[in-house]
């Protein structure tokens, strides 16, 4: 189960790490580019919006100066000096400048000598003394004065602004002093909108609230020169320009992206701010954006691993099941997979795989049956060979017994002097002692020549060799033999045959022991032959007899060792080894012959063996 799991889980993190990989890869990036991207670009955009609130402000003030040093140069101040009569000037100018509701002309002592007003009545009779005023002393001093934001029913932003009249320029003989309402720099700084909560404000240098969206600020007088971003503004750096500070921290301590314009006219600045938060709204959707398809994308990886699990997992169960039932022996089972891809074409080699087991399963306990089977006749010809071999021993005794008893026997007589033999009897006795003698070497040289043939020490000398030439020898041998049973030899041999490759001597062997035994079986007067003919490139040669004949069933049987046929006449047995056949069915074999005999009880006999003639 756990071996299991773990292909399924190395899918599942593959998976995961390409799809998600490449995801969380390109979102950081992305999250990163945009960071940088969207707090410089905002900045920059509320510069801008900054830079042109300013430009607005400064014109106002600017055009409200104009209007008032158009003021100071009127045609009729130079003749008759700073007197009732500027209320002329003062009227004009009021209706040029929209923005002054008060305008005050002082003379070169700061006592007043026109005054008008758009809202209330003045009178000239109340002798008031600006000569201490700070608006009067700059203004005395050549200089444009503007004092700093005060309100009127703690509402309406005013400043105050002073400028000298001069006779001609140097000499001062009076001071213009005007009443600004500065409703419009407050509806330029609160007219500016950034975002959601984005606001502006404009600070005097001293640090003092001049317009903010939250007029109780200004109204308590709030000097927000703590302020990082205000502190940055008005300190000018080395090259003249002021330092930038992007993100600070505003009057509530929350961050936020800052951004000024200066007003140098006014030594003032306006500040956009805007928070951080909303600045990054976009970038944490994104982050947003991301981390859904980053979830989407691992939810897709875990379906795609259950997929492949279903796809692969389930069917190498099966043949993991497979296998383990043929390991336990089931060579029937077959496998049903039909996936359509590597797995079925997996389960079909693996079923001809098993199949082709069964078979060679099958096959195999053909042949150890057919082996067994094979074991078991070689088993039982061991035996037979063994018993034979015990019957052979007992044989040989018993061959070996016979003759040494004569020999014995008769050797004890003729040595024995109480005994009296005839000079007749002892010629016989020892003639049946040669005899017997005789008769134990001929046995034991057969013994040897099958011994030696046994253990594949006997090598043939094949040399062509006249066939009819050897029957005659051999016919001339055994003559005297069948002249005493008054027997014909008749030889009847294929003059045309002429040599043929054979041991010379072994076949006069094997023949010699043919004709012999014809003569041996064959009755008084019978008749033995011998003929030779060609056939199917071989020589054939028979040696037949009128003899008793074989029983079929004794057909194979005298070709072994010590094989003889149990004759009803008992003791006629006629004198033999029993080895004789047995050596020349040897030898023609050797030859590459074949010995085989027809006989019929009663019917004589015809033994058969064939020479091949290449
Ligand atoms: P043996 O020396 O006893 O003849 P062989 O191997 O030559 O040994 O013959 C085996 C036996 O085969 C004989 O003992 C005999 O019983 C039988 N036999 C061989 N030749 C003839 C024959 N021409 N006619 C009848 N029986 C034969």
């Amino acid at each position: 189960m756990r071996r299991r799991g773990r292909l399924v889980r190395h899918y599942f993190f593959i998976s995961v790490l390409l799809i998600a990989g490449g995801l969380i890869t390109s979102g950081i990036l992305e999250i990163y580019f945009r960071y940088h991207e969207s707090r410089e670009q905002l900045a920059l955009l509320q510069q801008k919006a900054a830079a042109v609130a300013a430009v607005k402000i400064e014109r106002f003030i600017q055009d409200v100066e104009t209007a008032m040093k158009a003021a100071t140069k009127g045609r009729d101040i130079a003749r008759e000096g700073i007197s009732q009569e500027y209320k002329f000037e003062l009227k004009r100018l009021l209706f040029l400048a929209p923005a002054i509701t008060e305008a005050v002309a002082l003379d070169a002592n700061g006592s007043k000598q026109a005054q008008i007003s758009r809202f209330r009545a003045v009178s000239l009779d109340v002798k008031s003394d600006f000569s201490n005023s700070t608006a009067f002393q700059q203004a005395k001093e050549g200089k444009t004065y503007f004092g700093p934001v005060y309100f009127v029913r703690d509402s309406e932003p005013y400043m105050t602004v002073a400028l000298p009249i001069e006779h001609f320029r140097g000499n001062v003989i009076g001071v213009l002093q005007a009443e600004v309402n500065l409703k419009y720099v407050w509806e330029v700084i609160s007219g500016i909108k950034q975002g959601k909560a984005g606001y502006s404000y404009a600070v005097a240098r001293s640090g003092d609230l001049i317009a903010h969206p939250d007029i109780s600020l200004v109204l308590q007088g709030r000097n927000v020169s703590q302020l990082n971003q205000v502190q940055a503004a008005f300190q000018p750096v080395a090259d003249g320009q002021a330092a930038w500070l992007t993100v600070a921290r505003n009057l509530q301590g929350r961050n936020v992206i800052s951004s000024f314009a200066l007003i140098p006219r006014l030594d003032w600045a306006v500040f956009i701010e805007r928070p951080v938060e909303e600045a990054y709204e976009t970038l944490y959707a994104s982050v947003l954006r991301t981390s859904s398809l980053l979830l989407v994308g691992v939810g897709m990886a875990l379906f795609a691993s259950l997929f492949v699990a279903r796809r692969v997992i389930g069917p190498l169960r099966v043949l993991g099941q497979g296998v383990e039932r043929i390991g336990r022996g089931d060579l029937g089972l077959r496998l049903d997979l039909k996936t359509g891809d590597e797995i079925e074409v997996l389960a079909e080699e693996f079923n001809k795989m098993t199949a082709a087991l069964q078979e060679a399963y099958a096959d195999l306990e053909k042949k150890v049956a057919e082996r067994t089977q094979e074991l078991a006749v070689a088993n039982q010809s061991l035996d037979e060979a063994s018993r034979h071999k015990s019957a052979f021993l007992a044989s040989i005794s018993h061959e070996f017994r016979t003759p040494l008893n004569a020999i014995i026997g008769f050797s004890e007589v003729l040595l024995d002097p109480s005994l009296r033999v005839t000079e007749e009897e002892r010629r016989q006795f020892l003639t049946d002692i040669l005899n017997s003698g005789r008769h134990l070497l001929s046995l034991i040289n057969d013994l040897l020549d099958l011994a030696k043939i046994e253990a594949g020490r006997v090598e043939l000398q094949v040399e062509p060799a006249p066939l009819h030439e050897i029957l005659q020898t051999v016919k001339s041998t055994v003559h005297p033999l069948a002249a005493k049973k008054s027997i014909d030899i008749q030889v009847e041999s294929d003059g045309e045959i002429g040599a043929v490759p054979m041991d010379a001597a072994r076949i006069k062997q094997i023949l010699l022991n043919l004709v012999g035994n014809a003569i041996k079986f064959a009755p008084e007067a019978g008749k033995v032959w011998v003929r030779t003919t060609t056939k199917d490139g071989a020589v054939r040669i028979e040696v037949g007899d009128t003899g008793p004949g074989i029983p079929a069933e004794e057909h194979e049987r005298i070709f072994q060792e010590f094989r003889q046929v149990a004759r009803d006449s008992g003791n006629d047995q006629p004198e033999g080894t029993g080895l004789g056949l047995a050596l020349a069915k040897k030898f023609v074999e050797m030859h590459g012959g074949k010995i085989w005999v027809e006989s019929e009880l009663g019917k004589g006999s015809r033994f058969y063996f064939t020479l091949p003639l290449a």
